[in-house]
């Protein structure tokens, strides 16, 4: 028995919106077409109003750090945020672990299907083995450019990395953490450990700062004193116009690349990674809502147009952000940039996460065969959304 599932307008992604659209899906929830309600029955439809698209894919969070939402105060900058978060990271298994299951739950009833998220410990691991949501785990390993720190850090994360067991709802990979974290030799050791690997997504925050470029143009800004106040040597941090660049020397064309962030990425940054590694193989996460939180800024995103880069949307974690959910990072977005359209940003969102974790066979679109999860968003007016709009998973 077929669901035909009927909205105002639905987004097959792959094609243009559908006014009055259809979803038949089979008893799998594989979709099978997308159809017009004049080709049937009043009787046969579900009727949602306003809007049916697939699943949202959340292409950055880190679901460890739900315990500590509301510890970290707004508008301090990252550098403040990140001592913060370290000074108030300790709580006990079991407040970290409920909060893990609430904060998966939140992304689940708001219509994220798939998740790239953070692992810096193990934390996580018992719930994604469950297999509610789709999870790419990147385990992410720094060592501050310090010499002395490489090796302990290797051992560290990659007893972290070994835990997870890779099944069809669990990917994972080694990544790094930053550049203004990661030295060299721990860089050449991540990429070099996917080396033959194609189907291998390396994340890595980047130029989340401006005092991040100002590190490697001139050994100048805010992390200077993060650095001298852990009595670690800025020595070995070579001169780069922009951290970016640094990062460029290391990543590989043959990997799907996942920049998060990009608050301060200038479209030269942009062309020259899209050149280095491949326009297919280069993404860019944006986490409007944790930009805010951190920083009180947002990237340029004419940037990313003109140069028709793969951009997706992160919720970042709850530390940084006031929910874990997709549609209110696309309202952030919209309300700021009003030049971008809902089905611009739709795409960021659903796709374009889907592509870089290497989903885009299940996941992204309403194509026939895909199981892309169904989600409906309500309160919308033409073919866009509005304050009031939500999301809800229906299938
Ligand atoms: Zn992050």
């Amino acid at each position: 028995m077929y669901r035909k599932l009927k909205a105002d307008f639905v987004f097959p992604i792959s094609t243009a919106p559908v006014e009055n659209g259809v979803i038949i899906l089979n008893t799998n929830n594989e979709v099978v077409k997308i159809d017009e309600d004049k080709n049937y029955d009043d009787s046969e439809l579900e009727i949602y109003e306003g809007f049916l698209v697939p699943g949202f894919v959340n292409a950055h969070c880190h679901l460890e750090l739900s315990h500590l939402k509301n510890v970290a105060q707004t508008g301090t900058g990252l550098i403040d945020f990140i001592g913060q978060v370290i000074k108030n990271r300790n709580h006990s298994q079991e407040i970290i672990q409920a909060k893990i299951i609430a904060a998966e739950n939140e992304m689940l009833q708001n219509g994220i299907v798939a998740v790239g998220d953070i692992s810096n410990a193990v934390d996580t691991f018992e719930q994604k083995q469950k297999g509610n949501l789709h999870y790419y785990t990147f385990v992410e390993y720094f060592d501050m450019f310090q010499n002395i720190n490489t090796l302990p850090t290797i051992e560290q994360y990659d007893a972290v990395y070994q835990q997870l067991a890779e099944s069809e709802t669990n990917k994972k990979s080694k990544v790094p953490h930053a550049p203004y974290s990661v030295s060299p030799k721990l860089f050449d050791y991540l990429i070099q450990n996917f080396d033959n690997n194609t189907d291998k997504t390396i994340s890595i925050h980047n130029q989340e700062t401006l005092s991040e470029d100002a590190l490697f143009f001139n050994k100048s800004g805010k992390f200077v004193d993060f650095y001298k106040n852990l009595n670690y040597t800025l020595e070995p941090i070579p001169k780069h116009l922009r951290s970016i660049h640094y990062a460029l020397e290391f990543l590989k064309p043959h990997h799907r690349n996942l920049f998060i962030h990009n608050t301060c990425t200038t479209k030269e940054d942009i062309l020259l990674a899209q050149k280095k590694l491949g326009f297919q193989n280069t993404y860019w996460c944006t986490c409007p809502n944790a930009n805010l939180y951190i920083e009180n800024s947002l990237p340029n995103y004419q940037y990313f147009i003109d140069t028709k880069a793969q951009v997706c949307i992160g919720t970042d974690s709850l530390t940084s952000n006031w929910q874990l959910n997709i549609l209110e990072e696309i309202k952030t977005i919209l309300k700021y940039c009003s030049y971008l359209s809902f089905e611009t940003v739709l795409n960021w969102a659903t796709i374009n996460g889907a592509k870089a974790l290497g989903w885009q066979q299940k996941f992204g679109t309403l194509e026939p065969e895909k199981t892309p999860g169904i989600v409906h968003i309500n309160h919308t007016e033409n073919k866009s959304i509005t304050d009031k709009s939500q999301a809800r998973r229906i299938v």
